[in-house]
């Protein structure tokens, strides 16, 4: 079917591409992919040919050009895939200015699902998942991330962040002391790969076992549970929001 097509690609292990990726992948006229070297790989890896399409770089900060040229190859009714480097495209990836510009040219946008980190973190967490809010990587400069981290505060549900084996002992830090070290937490590392590894404490406890281990390897989502304010809260979002803005504005004052 012509249109623009969102192939999600595996987080690690190359065997969790879907059935139905790889039929698009074999489908489509035009491919399109953040990376254009990961996705030949993926497709030699599953014995895909490129059989001549074209293949093209996209990345939102290529610019208007290069979504141009995609643009054109939909108008035309041609099947065009975009695929992200790993992972469903346009979580902390990009496509989104993308999809907006298919959407309002009028073309069919779909997708052919699969992993997303931040999702299989959550789901091995232990930590609820009725509600949650997905924090994306937090600012790298410290005075920014504890800004974010004081605004999050109050999200009643399970917090979920992507974060840099770099940056995790300064984030893990911060949050402890601006969210509290006792809410629960989880690090989970190297999903899908083999040295997978989910470890679950207090904030507290995490932040000090980190604060004190060699830089970690890998890949890394950080989740905090809910808060009190969480529990207490949740029948209203707005009254919690409102305190959180209160708590602010004498903080500033
Ligand atoms: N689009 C991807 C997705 O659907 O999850 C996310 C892309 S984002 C640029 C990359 C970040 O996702 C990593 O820095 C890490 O925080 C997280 N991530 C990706 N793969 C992971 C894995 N296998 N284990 C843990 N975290 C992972």
């Amino acid at each position: 079917q012509a249109g623009l097509l969102l192939v999600s690609t595996p987080i690690g292990n190359a065997r969790d591409i879907t059935l139905r990726a790889l039929d698009a992948l074999r489908e489509a006229d035009v491919l399109v992919a953040e990376d254009t070297r990961s996705l030949r790989r993926l497709m030699e890896i599953h014995g895909v040919p490129l059989a001549g399409r074209p293949l093209l770089a996209y990345h939102d900060h290529s610019g208007p050009p290069a979504r141009q040229k995609v643009l054109a190859y939909l108008t035309e009714g041609q099947r065009v895939v975009y695929a992200s480097e790993a992972g469903t495209p346009l979580i902390a990836d990009p496509g989104y200015d993308l999809v907006r510009a298919a959407r309002e040219a009028g073309v069919a946008v779909s997708a052919a699902p699969g992993p997303a980190a931040a999702i299989m973190a959550l789901s091995l967490s232990g930590l609820p998942t009725d509600r949650f809010f997905f924090a994306g990587f937090l600012p790298s400069q410290a005075g920014g991330r504890r800004k974010a981290l004081r605004a999050l505060g109050a999200v009643p549900g399970t917090l979920i962040f992507y974060e840099s084996p770099k940056r995790l002992k300064k984030s893990l830090a911060d949050m402890a002391e601006i969210l509290g070290p006792g809410r629960d937490a989880v690090v989970a590392r190297e999903l899908t790969k083999l040295f997978e590894q989910v470890a679950a404490a207090p904030l507290g406890d995490l932040a000090e076992r980190y604060a004190e281990a060699a830089t970690p390897k890998g890949e890394i989502v950080v989740l905090v549970g809910p808060g009190a304010e969480g529990e207490i809260g949740e029948d209203d979002l707005t009254a919690l929001l409102q305190a959180a803005l209160a708590r602010h504005s004498t903080k500033d004052a």
